[in-house]
Order: C-alpha cells, then sequence, then structure tokens
C-alpha cells in the first residue's frame, strides 16, 4: 500500500506505508480495529488528507493502475474514514478494501466500546491522587467514542452513566391523559437516586456528594462537607465531590446557572458540539476536588452536555436532534390517541450484540392497550443523503435488524404524523 498524489493515477511518486500499519489499517477498515489502530490509523487518514494524498492498494500488484482510496471526513459523524474511489480500478475482491469502510458506530467490539466506562474499577471518579495520575495515562483524555472521532472525556462518560441510570435519556411514556409531567426537580430527583448505586470511592456513594445547584458550592457547604468525609475516605482515592448544574450558558471555564456562575480551573470539556453553537440549555457536571493543598478544593473540571431542555435531560448534539425529540414526543400524544403508548430511549452506549456492538439512534418501545401487544424496534435518523454515508448506515441497519425490527427516517421525514405511521406499521 502507497500514498500517493491526489488526483493521480497512482502509479509514481508512491509512498510505501509500513506492514504494521497496513495491517492496522485493514484491521480499522473491517471494523476490527482496537484502540492504537484507531488512534494510528485516523492519524494517517487526517494527514494525508492536510498533504493531498490519497491511498492506493496493492492487491492487484506493482504493475496494473491501482485501486485508490480518499481520505475523508464524514461530518455528519464528525468521523475520518477511506472512501473508495470506485470510478478507479476496482480492488480485488478479495482484497478488505474491496467493500465500503465498516461503519463507525458498530466498530467497536464489546471489549473496547464504551461499556468499559464502568467496568475497569466501577467506581464514579475522575479525580487521581497525584502519584496515581503520573503513574498512569490521564484518563480524561482518552479518545473513545470513534463515531464522533472526538475524544469524550470520562467526565463525559460517567455522566451519561447516571443521566442512563437514571433513565433520563428515555421520552417516558405520557400519562393517560393531559401533558407531560416533569420538572427539573423531579428530573434532579431521578438522578440523586440514581447516585445511591454508583461509588465514589469504595464505601463512599456519589449520593453523599452530590450537588444540583450551584449555592451549595458558593456557600462552600460543598466544600465542608467534602473536608469532614475527607478524613475517612479510604486513603489511596482522591476525596471529590460532583456539581450537577442545569446551565444556560457555558463559557471557556464558566458554568452560568439561574442560581450563580461557578468557575471551573480548567476549560470546561464538550464534545466539540458546542463549538457548533448549539443553544442552551446544558447539563453540566463538574468535579469538586483538591489539586494543591494550599488553593483547597475547587472545581477541577466539568463537562458540558446539551440536552433537550431544562426539565428533560436527553443528551442533544446538535439544534436538530432537539427537532427529532419534539417529533418523536408528539408522535407520542398522536399515538396515545390511539391507546397506543410509546417510550423512547436516546441510545448513549454501545448495545453489546454478538462479537461487534451497534448503537442505533433511539430505541422505541410500544404498548397497544387495545391488544395488549408489545414490540420495541430500533430507529435511525438519516442525517444527511450522502452515498457513503447512507451505505454505512445501511450496514448498521442489516446488524440491527438481527436483533429486532428497525426502520429508518431521513432527517426531513421526521415528523409526529410519520414517526406515528412508521410505529404503528411495526405494530401491525
Ligand atoms: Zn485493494
Amino acid at each position: 500500500m502507497w500514498l500517493v498524489a491526489k488526483d493521480t493515477t497512482g502509479s509514481t511518486g508512491r509512498v510505501a506505508i509500513g506492514d504494521g500499519l497496513r495491517a492496522a489499517l485493514v484491521r480499522w477498515y473491517t471494523g476490527h480495529g482496537n484502540e492504537a489502530d484507531h488512534r494510528a490509523c485516523v492519524s494517517l487518514v487526517v494527514t494525508a488528507r492536510e498533504n493531498h494524498k490519497w491511498l492506493a492498494c496493492d492487491c492487484l500488484g506493482e504493475v496494473t493502475a491501482p485501486p485508490l482510496l480518499s481520505p475523508a471526513y464524514l461530518s455528519f459523524q464528525e468521523t475520518y474514514y477511506l472512501r473508495r474511489l470506485t470510478s478507479r480500478p476496482m480492488h480485488a475482491p478479495a482484497c478488505p478494501f474491496f467493500l465500503p469502510q465498516a461503519p463507525p458506530r458498530i466498530r467497536e467490539t464489546a471489549r473496547d466500546s464504551l461499556y468499559a466506562l464502568d467496568v475497569p474499577d466501577g467506581l464514579f471518579n475522575a479525580h487521581q491522587k497525584a502519584p496515581e495520575k503520573l503513574a498512569q495515562k490521564p484518563d480524561h483524555s482518552e479518545p473513545d467514542d470513534r463515531s464522533r472521532g472526538v475524544a469524550i472525556p470520562r467526565l463525559g462518560k460517567l455522566l451519561w452513566l447516571l443521566l442512563e441510570r437514571a433513565g433520563s435519556n428515555v421520552l417516558r411514556e405520557l400519562p393517560p391523559a393531559g401533558p407531560r409531567e416533569g420538572s427539573i426537580s423531579q428530573e434532579m430527583r431521578f438522578l440523586r437516586r440514581a447516585a445511591q448505586g454508583l461509588e465514589i470511592a469504595p464505601g463512599v456513594p456519589l449520593s453523599a456528594h452530590l450537588y444540583t445547584n450551584a449555592i451549595d458550592y458558593e456557600k462552600r457547604r460543598v466544600h465542608a462537607r467534602l473536608r469532614a468525609a475527607a478524613e475517612r475516605w479510604p486513603h489511596e482515592f482522591a476525596p471529590q465531590a460532583f456539581l450537577l448544574l442545569e446551565a444556560n450558558a457555558v463559557t471557556s471555564t464558566e458554568i452560568v446557572t439561574g442560581l450563580g456562575t461557578i468557575s471551573v480551573r480548567n476549560r470546561i470539556q464538550h464534545t466539540g458540539i458546542i463549538r457548533a453553537e448549539v443553544e442552551p440549555p446544558f447539563l453540566v457536571l463538574a468535579v469538586v476536588g483538591e489539586h494543591s493543598r494550599k488553593e483547597g478544593y475547587v472545581a477541577l473540571r466539568a463537562y458540558a452536555q446539551p440536552v433537550l431542555s431544562g426539565n428533560q435531560f436527553v443528551p442533544t448534539e446538535r439544534d436538530h436532534d432537539r427537532d427529532v425529540l419534539r417529533a418523536l414526543q408528539d408522535a407520542q400524544y398522536i399515538l396515545r390517541r390511539r391507546d397506543i403508548r410509546m417510550a423512547v430511549k436516546k441510545i448513549l452506549f454501545d448495545l453489546p450484540f454478538a462479537d461487534v456492538s451497534v448503537r442505533p439512534d433511539f430505541l422505541i418501545a410500544l404498548l397497544d392497550d387495545n391488544t395488549g401487544q408489545e414490540c420495541r424496534f430500533a430507529l435511525q435518523i438519516l442525517q444527511s443523503s450522502d452515498e457513503d454515508y447512507l451505505a454505512l448506515r445501511a450496514i448498521e441497519r442489516t446488524r440491527l435488524s438481527q436483533l429486532g425490527p428497525v426502520a429508518a427516517l431521513a432527517l426531513g421525514d421526521v415528523t409526529p404524523e410519520i414517526v406515528a405511521r412508521t410505529a404503528l406499521g411495526i405494530l401491525s
């Protein structure tokens, strides 16, 4: 395999890609790569793209004009990938590059998927004692969500874990009559209850050091409680508390809430989506710990997640995600008029499945009160009409269909009526 100049036949000016890197590229392309493969390949693709290079494949030998791959960026999924130039010579049928690249969303295996989040030590912990920190890679910068091609910091994954445990990523079914119930205090109650089942350190439940408004921090109640608890804190762990705040603005180091603004010592982390100017509100998880004796306890780091609304903390990535969620909500009302209950779960973590993991956009549960029939289906929202994107999602759909019914809707087709009709079609 070679790097060649873009817009050429790839027969000249070749720079060979080493065997090790080529093997990693094949694993990554076919969906079997590990994290190191992923990093190496994304770096190769980014560099090739920046330097106007294509990749030429050696599957037809050294002499014949080679099949070509162009490094590409899929903005809808914020991911880098290799696009086969199908107007150029075809790869040999046995070549791993003969087929399109495995979809990024189903690339992780169960072993290295985001489920690794609560596997390593099972602790809801985002601040380590200095010696430990020196002994290992900083865990808050590990690139993990390959589908987005950006790092989801550990704090972000902890926030998602908490949301998942609390069911905050679910558009719950409607009450039998009247509008949806729900308030920020009820949502926070669900989250605090979920926090009882998570531990910051052995024997220290998250619920004991989780605060849901800025006042507790400003009045230094967070600090006082933490100082008192620190005396009994398991000594190999760093004492820490968490702030879970609904924010109406986030600057680079400030969380702005209705009850006060909190400064964070380091730059506030997010998926990069906020740079695309997503409207508030955000749900922010901040860790409070001691960076140095002199400074005492301060909000060290924070992760900001855009959410549907101030009383529904379903994570959203772009403003149009909110439109999709609103259409799904309105579909709940349409279906209720026909005595059909619907709940919608936004999928945050991969669903382990055979040797791969899959992650549809939503899982939808239906219960027909007329017949007692229940069913579940996966919903894909197709965000682009780009041919490669659609090909990737079609492969994902094939995988998902082994788990149960799957529906796919183009972004422009996501209206309450069409969602309701899709649900009815799956029930019948
Ligand atoms: Zn080939």
